[in-house]
């Protein structure tokens, strides 16, 4: 199972960096999860990357939010046959792709699904910008089973104590306490940016 970061706020050499989020899970299949908030961004990265865009049969968005939709357009245009699965799509816990669960949209105002992957060493949750709130979505992530790994937007997630026991923590895009993060669990703490690859 890999996870190739597409797009962040910050980015490697050679890549392109913008406010947003976008990753590729490959895992039974390939599934994009975000956009990013620039089209043109997002496909250079993915060029970049050798990522083609019509070997991704699948999208899913965490929630309406520009900087995680800005790039759906454009990829869309590059291969026009890609399913995208909405939050709205979902109200619960859902198995959505061949181990791959939504956990539904959760939150107020903002409707936001997380993905949890099945890996051989547990769940990996990846959240667009956590707006539901992190503990929120591990809580309901830790229904499916056990989480090893939790990656993407954490937003203004404090309650370092929820990470306990997890066993990889790679917070980037919108993560308020990155440092703070890092500083509780220099073990489990990585850095991700647009084209760290992450294997489980
Ligand atoms: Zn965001
Ligand atoms: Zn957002």
């Amino acid at each position: 199972m890999k996870i190739t970061i597409v797009y962040d706020n910050e980015a490697n050499p050679g890549l392109k960096s913008g406010w947003g989020f976008s990753c590729l899970i490959e895992a039974k299949e390939k599934i994009l999860f975000d956009t990013g908030d620039s089209g043109k961004k997002l496909i250079y990265n993915m060029k970049q990357l050798n990522i083609e865009p019509k070997d991704i049969g699948k999208v899913a968005i965490s929630h309406n939010h520009w900087d995680h939709t800005g790039g759906l357009k454009e990829f869309l245009k590059l291969n026009n046959n890609a399913k995208v699965f909405h939050p709205k799509s979902f109200s619960k816990p859902t198995e959505i792709f061949p181990g791959v669960h939504s956990t539904g949209a959760l939150g107020g105002l903002i409707k936001e699904q997380s993905l949890i992957v099945n890996t051989e060493k547990g769940n990996l949750v990846i959240t667009g910008c956590a707006h539901p709130g992190l503990a929120k979505i591990i809580d309901k992530a830790k229904q499916l089973g056990e989480i090893y790994a939790v990656l993407g937007g954490f937003h203004g997630f404090s309650k370092l104590e929820k990470l306990q026991g997890i066993k990889l923590i790679a917070p980037c895009h919108c993560t308020k306490y990155k440092q703070e993060i890092k500083q509780r669990y220099p073990a489990q703490f990585r850095e991700i940016k647009a084209g760290d690859i992450i294997e489980i």
